[in-house]
């Protein structure tokens, strides 16, 4: 019996995955991508510190995706088995970093984590196809523009993993999304995720550029978070900001609501300005940094100043309005893209039967530090598994 052939668009960790899974299974497995190399993507995160994923117990990890079918693809594939997988099949160590994220080994550069992955896939006998632009499909065929040619390739199955549409000039542009919405495939459109927020009045806080707001707890909404957050010259960013992202896209009127010390009540606070010599010192005292000083005083006039329960109540809880989130092409993910309503528990398009949708490509979410890389190679694991014969 012939092999089953299947051809993959996109080579990004969700495209990468389901391929090596069916590899092990026997599939015929040709990879498409745009680009003229692989993972352009996957290295970009390796800029900033490459989380592979998080070393969290199994039963926080999981909550971090906001969607039951991702929840479900991270329990049949989760961080311990990718841990392993890049172990033992690819050849990279990692460690716990401080912050509990998991990265390959010092020395080890993210193209070697892509290079050694590539080869593996080369001696399992797949064959990659570059500068092949996704045209269109049908259930047994993928057209591809090449070289100004339409090369229609036939296949026993497809996969789509052309991730989000985010930082486009890693090849991940979202133009699949019209020509799957032109085949009445549930589409959402795309919305920035993991992204700073910019703030109204901020031109006097922008002169605060670089610095970070340590250990403050920010709210939005019904949700809080606790971290550092960076001051940037359009409003703030960093991991906790990140987190609330969901809120601001539920409601984009709320107030963000900053804790510059959360560790102290306002009762607190209070006795400490009172028993301090003026409220420069009382601050000292209160150990704020320097950047959180400012801050109050950009936020506060000289009568205000000088009164410790107004003080008190805007280190409790300095508001902003938050105006927008940053441009898609310059966030770290998206939401957006294939409706998980449009996909079967193994990520099989529903009404498009032998063609499967993986990675950032569908719509979901998760917080940046590891668990979108996690998210697109489980849901990559479950296909390459679970895909029919
Ligand atoms: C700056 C930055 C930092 C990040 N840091 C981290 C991190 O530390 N940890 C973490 O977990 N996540 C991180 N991420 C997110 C993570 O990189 C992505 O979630 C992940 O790469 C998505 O994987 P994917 O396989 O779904 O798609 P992608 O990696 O986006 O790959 C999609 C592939 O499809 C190809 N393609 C797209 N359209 C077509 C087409 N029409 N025809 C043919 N090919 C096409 C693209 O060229 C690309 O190779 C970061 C992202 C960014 C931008």
């Amino acid at each position: 019996m012939t092999a089953k052939k299947v051809c993959i668009v996109g080579m990004g960790p969700a495209g990468l995955m389901a391929g090596t899974q069916l590899l092990l299974r026997g599939y015929d497995v040709h990879f498409f991508d745009h680009k003229k190399a692989a993972g352009r993507k996957f290295l970009v995160a390796g800029h900033g510190g490459f989380n592979l994923t998080h070393s969290e117990p199994k039963e926080l990890f999981v909550e971090k995706y906001n969607r039951p079918l991702i929840q479900e693809a991270f329990q049949q594939f989760d961080n311990e088995q990718w841990i392993a997988f890049l172990r033992d099949f690819i050849g990279i160590e990692t460690f716990v970093g401080s912050s509990g994220k998991i990265f390959p080994v010092k020395g080890i550069k993210p193209i070697e984590v892509l290079d050694n992955w590539l080869v593996k896939l080369k001696s399992l006998g797949s064959i990659f196809h570059y500068s092949h632009s996704l045209l269109d499909f049908d259930r047994h065929s993928v057209t591809f523009l090449y070289k100004e040619k339409t090369v229609k390739v036939e296949c026993d199955r497809i996969i789509l993993a052309m991730g989000g549409a985010s930082w486009t000039k890693t090849g991940s542009t979202g133009e699949w999304l019209q020509l799957l919405q032109g085949k009445n495939i549930p589409c959402l459109p795309f919305q920035s995720s993991n992204s700073g927020f910019e703030m109204e009045n901020w031109e006097k806080a922008s002169e605060l550029e670089g610095q970070t707001l340590k250990n403050v707890e920010i709210q939005l909404g019904g949700m809080k978070r606790l971290g550092d957050v960076v001051i940037s010259n359009y409003g703030l960013e960093g991991a906790p900001i990140y987190y609330v992202n969901s809120e601001y896209r539920e409601n984009r009127n709320e107030m963000l609501k900053i804790d510059l010390k959360p560790t102290k009540n306002p009762e607190e606070i209070i006795s400490v300005l009172r028993n301090a010599k003026n409220t420069t010192e009382g601050l000292k005292n209160l150990k704020l940094s320097k950047t959180v000083i400012q801050l109050i005083k950009l936020r506060t006039n000289k009568e205000e100043f000088s009164s410790p329960e107004i003080i008190a109540n805007r280190i409790k809880g300095l508001t902003f309005q938050i105006t927008s989130q940053r441009p898609i092409d310059e966030v770290i993910s998206t939401v957006g893209g294939i409706s998980l309503e449009a996909v079967s528990s193994t990520f099989e398009l529903k009404n498009w039967e032998n063609v499967y949708a993986v990675g950032e490509m569908l719509d979901w979410d998760a917080p940046t530090g590891g668990y979108l890389i996690q998210g697109c190679v489980s849901t990559g694991f479950v296909v390459g598994t679970k895909m029919k014969l």
